[in-house]
Order: structure tokens, then C-alpha cells, then sequence
């Protein structure tokens, strides 16, 4: 660990360097950070996109398929309809040849049976065709949205790949800068910066003094600390958020 440390970071790199290549750490973090958090939203409205869509898709296929059901339905109730009705004709005839006031009843009372059937027949078309009006209408409503949300696909997938390709290469860059930026901090020094960063809300781990207050926390540093900390001889963290406190920033005059 020492000497591996001493290899990447001399001995006799000062204070103020070491400060000074931490800031420009923490500027090319917070560069990779906007750029990972735009992106980040992107893939997700994608797939939420998709999703909705995907949602879509099954809910019109489910209603086709119920259309077809009532169709076949409908069918089978034209096709009884037509039963009865042969059948009636069938009594018809066989009433025309009756011995007897019993026989004509009883033929009289099947007629009225199948006349019966014709006329539940008839209701349930009416009333299958009536529910496929509706799902007919609830199928235009949902492919409308459908087509609305397929082109919102398209702007977001567009613009996805954009930034992803316009970002690759700003990404690469930024990625070698700060490779160069680690070099003079020792490894125990990144590894502080790193857990600062991971543990603070907004990802800074290296802040400076503004108008006597921590740029991360904005709790007031001392004076005497402010002098310790222009004076570049240690490495200096807030007491209150455990951020480095880099600098003093010169106040506007
Ligand atoms: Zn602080």
C-alpha cells in the first residue's frame, strides 16, 4: 500500500497540488454526474413508453377476440332462429293434417315454443351487437392513444440515442482528464474522496469556502480554519460534513 502509494502519488507532491488536482476531480465528476443523471431519466421513459404501449396492444387484442366471440355467438343464434323457423313450417304442414282438437294443440304449443325461441334469438343479437358496438368504440379509443404514444416512443428513442452517441465521446474525454487529474492524489486520499462522494447528497465531495461557510453545507467555517485552509499545508474537511475544504474563494471586491 505505501509504496504503491508512493508510486502514484511522490512524496513531495505539495498540498496545494494535491488540492488543486481534487477540485478539477470533482469538476470532471460532477461533468460525468449531470450526464449520467440526463441520461438516466431517458432509458426509463423509454421503457415506461414500451410498457404503456405493450399494455395497449394486449387490451385491443383482447377485445378483438371478445368481438369474435360474440360473432360466432351471434352465428349460432341466426342458425337457431333459422332451426325453429323450419321447424315451424314443419308443424304448419303436419297441422294441416291432424286427426284430432289434441294433436292441433299439442302441434299448436310446439309452434309457440320455436316462435319463442326466434324471438330470445333476436334479443340476444341485439344485445351482442350492441356489446360489440361498444368494444368496437373502446378499440378506436385505445388505438388512437396507441398511435399518440407509439410517436412519443419515437421522439424519446430518438432523442435517447442523440445523447447517448453525442455523450460517448464527451464521456471518453472527461473519463482520460481524470485519469490524469488522479495522479498526483495518493490512493488513500481518492479513496476519501470517493466515500465522501458516495455519502453526500449532491455528489461533492471537494467544496470551497464562500462568504465564511462551507460551499457544501453552508455551515460557517472560522476564520483561524479559513487561514489553515489558504495556507495549503493539510488536507482540511469540514467539521460539519466531512467535505474537503479545498479553498478560500476570494471575495468579489
Ligand atoms: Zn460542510
Amino acid at each position: 500500500m505505501t509504496a504503491k502509494s508512493a508510486a502514484v502519488a511522490p512524496a513531495d507532491v505539495p498540498v496545494a497540488a494535491k488540492l488543486e488536482a481534487l477540485l478539477t476531480l470533482q469538476h470532471l465528476d460532477s461533468q460525468l454526474d449531470e450526464i449520467r443523471r440526463v441520461r438516466g431519466d431517458l432509458p426509463e421513459e423509454v421503457r415506461d413508453l414500451e410498457d404503456e404501449i405493450a399494455g395497449y396492444e394486449v387490451r385491443v387484442k383482447k377485445f378483438d377476440e371478445e368481438i369474435q366471440g360474440l360473432n360466432d355467438f351471434i352465428k349460432s343464434r341466426k342458425q337457431a332462429s333459422k332451426d325453429a323457423e323450419s321447424l315451424i313450417k314443419k308443424y304448419d304442414e303436419q297441422q294441416q293434417n291432424v286427426r284430432n282438437n289434441r294433436e292441433f294443440e299439442a302441434i299448436a304449443k310446439e309452434i309457440e315454443l320455436q316462435r319463442l325461441e326466434i324471438q330470445i334469438a333476436d334479443k340476444k343479437i341485439k344485445e351482442s351487437q350492441y356489446q360489440i358496438d361498444v368494444k368496437n368504440a373502446e378499440i378506436s379509443g385505445t388505438k388512437s392513444k396507441l398511435e399518440e404514444r407509439r410517436k412519443d416512443l419515437d421522439n424519446k428513442k430518438g432523442e435517447l440515442e442523440t445523447i447517448v452517441s453525442e455523450n460517448e465521446e464527451e464521456e471518453r474525454a472527461i473519463m482520460a482528464q481524470r485519469e490524469e487529474a488522479t495522479k498526483p492524489v495518493e490512493d488513500r486520499l481518492l479513496t476519501a474522496y470517493t466515500r465522501i462522494r458516495g455519502n453526500v447528497r449532491n455528489g461533492l465531495a471537494v467544496v470551497l469556502v464562500r462568504r465564511d461557510a462551507c460551499g457544501g453545507c453552508f455551515n460557517t467555517v472560522p476564520p483561524q480554519r479559513q487561514a489553515d485552509i489558504i495556507s495549503h499545508k493539510k488536507i482540511i474537511v469540514c467539521e460539519h460534513c466531512g467535505r474537503i475544504l479545498a479553498d478560500v474563494e476570494a471575495r468579489a471586491v
